[in-house]
């Protein structure tokens, strides 16, 4: 275990994360990536709790641009990340790893309901808890949820995969040439600089529950494994 730098993390896996390039849907061969990823910090010993996004499937926001009460495109989104979680609960129990699926909102014929004196029982039993539903709450995101339930384990670390981003830059570095990356930030210079790592509830939430934050690319083999393990990859965010 001395190879391992958090012992309990929660990794944030955006629903594009399961999407590939097509950006829509779930990819086969690309969770099953994500899974093997997963497996591999699973057997340091590390004890994972996993927030996924909905993305690919889902966005509250594009529901409301298109006439939706904002709320119920919401529950479609967190109903959303829920079909990502079961995917993803499949995959890595293929690999003969154990899981748990809790969601905020109950669906008692699917998943565990979210408790979370069970989920940390389940974490230290040695399951993955999957954490889907988001928060239950419309008006939130899964980024919230990520700081939300890290607060709430008591995780050491929130890791946040992002697809082909290395990092945190000081523009979108797809878009702009001159984006500088940063190895080390703090919640305040987020807020302050508006980068878009993260929403601002998200960002506030782990700031106040000093819980550092690891943005690293995620399509880079080995990178989960990495930030786990101490390598300095990708960007750093912590209180100060
Ligand atoms: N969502 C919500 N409350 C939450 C979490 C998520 O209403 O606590 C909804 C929201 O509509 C969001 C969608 O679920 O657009 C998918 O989540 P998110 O956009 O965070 O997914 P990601 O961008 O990580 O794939």
């Amino acid at each position: 275990m001395s190879e391992v730098k958090y012992n309990r993390i929660i990794l944030k896996l955006s629903g594009e994360a399961l999407a590939g390039d097509r950006g829509f849907g779930i990819n086969p061969p690309v969770i099953k990536n994500v899974a093997q990823e997963i497996k591999d910090i699973f057997n340091l010993g590390v004890q994972i709790g996993i927030v996924v996004g909905g993305g690919n499937m889902w966005r509250g926001e594009a529901g409301a641009e298109m006439g939706m009460e904002r709320a119920q495109a919401d529950y479609i989104g967190m109903l959303g990340t829920t079909m990502n979680g079961l995917a993803l609960q499949d995959n890595l129990e293929h690999l003969g790893v154990p899981t748990r699926v809790q969601t905020s909102i109950e669906m008692r014929q699917i998943a565990e309901p979210y408790i979370r004196r069970k989920a940390v029982r389940h974490l230290e039993k040695g399951r993955v808890v999957i954490f889907a539903a988001g928060t239950g709450n419309p008006y939130f995101s899964t980024d919230t949820t990520a700081a939300l339930r890290a607060a709430e384990i008591g995780a050491d670390a929130i890791l946040m995969a992002k697809n082909g981003v290395d990092g945190i830059y000081s523009s979108d570095p797809r878009t702009h040439k001159d984006a500088v990356k940063f190895d080390t930030l703090s919640y305040m210079d987020i807020l302050e600089k508006g980068l878009k790592v993260m929403d601002s509830t998200a960002s506030s939430l782990s700031m106040d529950n000093h819980i550092p934050l690891v943005v690293f690319n995620l399509n880079k083999p080995g990178n989960i494994r990495k930030v786990v393990t101490g390598d300095n990859i990708g960007t750093t965010v912590k209180e100060k």
